[in-house]
């Protein structure tokens, strides 16, 4: 018998994808990681699970207790199902600038959402300072934090990055991801180049972010933004610390959704504007690393998430972007 052990025991082993037609255009073999396929439809339940099975084992969870999350989306979905499948309720703080349908999927999860107005980093009204102070100040609650718990990418140190060396027998080129906490990118990182350290590990960075100037030049400088939700950044994370990275690449919107659109027409695969960025950047390192290599990156979560705004012709063009 191989039977599932409810939500939580369906995190996780998801199965790596040839992007047939983006391997065959590089001569590259380009993998992507099929986290959409996770329970709740995201790479981010494998760091909600870690978080809260942290917050029970540190005895900071007890029953009836509430998880409080500032979050864009995934996370927050993540944690609902999992606080739903362990009976403790949700608390979710989540900027005003992410897709209706991320916000109306965690109010029919259940948990309590509060939109706040999207404010730098260094405001104190932030999404992600604001649920830390909410969960200080009422009773029985945590904080899932995460930025900068490290449980976040301890999930992906003992669980993603494990199978890719697995599913790929080991011949593995590069890890190139985009990252939001950091916690995919830097724990499969971290697991990777103990494994070998010839493996080039690559931050995929979108329009807006900092981590591709960073990563270049030691300096942050944030220049242009991006319609991509849950990646970027304009500080290095707890979880993006003392993390091997080679080199990283930035991909524009307009690349993105060529990509997404490629995906979903001649691969079948209908994604989140994430992949875009992720699986943009594994073609140009491609490009630059030639044929033969096998690239492997993350299928963060699906197009659903987004139909109001990266599959509305409409919406995009308000943005000034277009799919031709
Ligand atoms: N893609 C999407 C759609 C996300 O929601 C997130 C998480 N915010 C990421 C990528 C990045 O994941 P991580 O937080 O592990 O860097």
């Amino acid at each position: 018998m191989d039977i599932k052990d409810g939500f939580v025991g369906t995190v996780g082993n998801t199965p790596l994808i040839r992007l047939n037609s983006f391997s065959e255009e590089t001569g590259c073999e380009i993998l992507g990681k099929a986290e959409f396929l996770n329970p709740g439809g995201s790479v981010k339940d494998r760091a909600a699970l870690y978080m809260i099975r942290d917050a029970e084992e540190k005895g900071l969870l007890k029953p009836g207790g509430t998880v409080v999350e500032g979050t864009a989306g995934n996370t927050g979905i993540g944690l609902a199902h999992i606080c739903n499948a362990k009976g403790y309720k949700c608390l979710i703080i989540i900027p005003d600038t992410q897709s209706q349908e991320k916000i109306d999927l965690l109010r029919t999860l259940g948990a309590e959402v509060r939109t706040v107005p999207a404010v730098p980093y260094k405001d104190p009204n932030n999404y992600v300072k604001l649920s830390g102070r909410v969960a200080q100040e009422m009773e029985n609650a945590v904080w899932a934090n995460q930025f900068d718990n490290l449980a976040n990418r301890l999930a992906h140190y003992e669980t993603t990055g494990p199978e890719i060396w697995q599913q790929t027998d080991g011949k593995i080129d590069a890890w190139v991801a985009s990252t939001g906490t950091g916690g995919t990118y830097a724990g499969a990182a971290l697991f990777l180049k103990e494994k070998n350290p010839n493996i080039k590990c690559v931050v995929a960075d979108p329009m807006g972010s900092g981590l591709y100037s960073y990563i270049k030049t030691g300096e942050i400088t944030l220049e242009g933004n991006s319609i991509t939700e849950g990646i970027g950044n304009s500080r290095v994370t707890a979880n993006m610390q003392g993390v091997p990275t080679d080199d990283a690449i930035q991909i524009n919107d307009h690349e993105a959704i060529r990509v997404v659109y490629q995906l979903l027409h001649q691969d079948g695969l209908f994604m989140g504007g994430s992949v875009g960025i992720n699986v943009g950047a594994a073609i140009a390192l491609a490009k630059q690393m030639g044929p033969g290599h096998t690239i492997v990156t993350v299928l963060c979560d699906g197009g659903a998430r987004y139909q109001s705004r990266l599959y509305n012709r409409e919406w995009l063009a308000s943005k000034g972007l277009s799919i031709d």
